[in-house]
């Protein structure tokens, strides 16, 4: 393995621990694919958790604009998903904090009581995946709105949909990136054509 696992390695990685799927797959969007990832259970194992971690750390690292400003950062999750990353990058950066947002009982997407941005506080956005991007969007208004500034973006795997959103300017990190094969919905999806076996995927 190399100190920033390849491409290769990763998806080595993930489908060795069942994280990373074949098959017919329906998004609850409606969206069919032949790939589903859940990173999660490549994180049931500490050590490819740190070994992943570790690796979108050294690519930070290597940013130079995020390199001289890794001990001031806070390190912030959309949801629980994104938790084990986000400590394991902010330990190998030395980052100031770890925190994450939560949008449980439909309320939306927001902090814990009393987790408040201060003004000028430098946010890295990390989380296990960007896929339909829509969380990490909201996460970012929700910082930017507490006065914080966003300075980058960092995933394990990106894996874009038609519909994922460009964030610009944004520096944006990731260790691998799939393309799934999307069919909007299974009226125009080759799977079903040829029957292969439906699964519903939650998330
Ligand atoms: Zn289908």
């Amino acid at each position: 393995m190399h100190i920033v696992p390849t491409q290769e390695e990763v998806v080595g990685l993930l489908k060795e621990s069942g994280a990373l799927r074949e098959g017919h797959f329906e998004y609850p969007n409606g969206l069919h694919s032949d790939e589903y990832l859940q990173v999660a259970l490549a994180m049931r194992h500490y050590e490819y958790a740190k070994l992943l971690s570790v690796g979108l750390s050294r690519l930070l690292r290597a940013d130079h604009e995020i390199h001289p400003i890794t001990r001031e950062l806070s390190i912030v999750a959309p949801a629980t998903g994104g938790l084990p990353v986000a400590y394991g990058v902010g330990e190998a950066l030395h980052a100031k904090q770890v925190y994450w947002a939560e949008d449980e009982e439909g309320k939306g997407l927001h902090f814990r009581q009393f987790m408040e941005q201060h003004p000028g506080e430098r946010v890295l956005l990390v989380d296990d995946i960007l896929r339909t991007g829509r969380k990490l969007t909201e996460l970012k208004k929700l910082v930017e709105a507490g006065g914080a500034e966003v300075v980058g973006l960092a995933v394990i795997v990106y894996q874009p949909t038609p519909a994922t959103p460009d964030f610009g300017k944004l520096p944006f990190f990731y260790l691998a990136k799939l393309d799934a094969h999307y069919y909007r919905d299974a009226a125009t999806c080759d799977l079903c054509k040829r029957g292969v076996p439906l699964q519903k995927v939650w998330i």
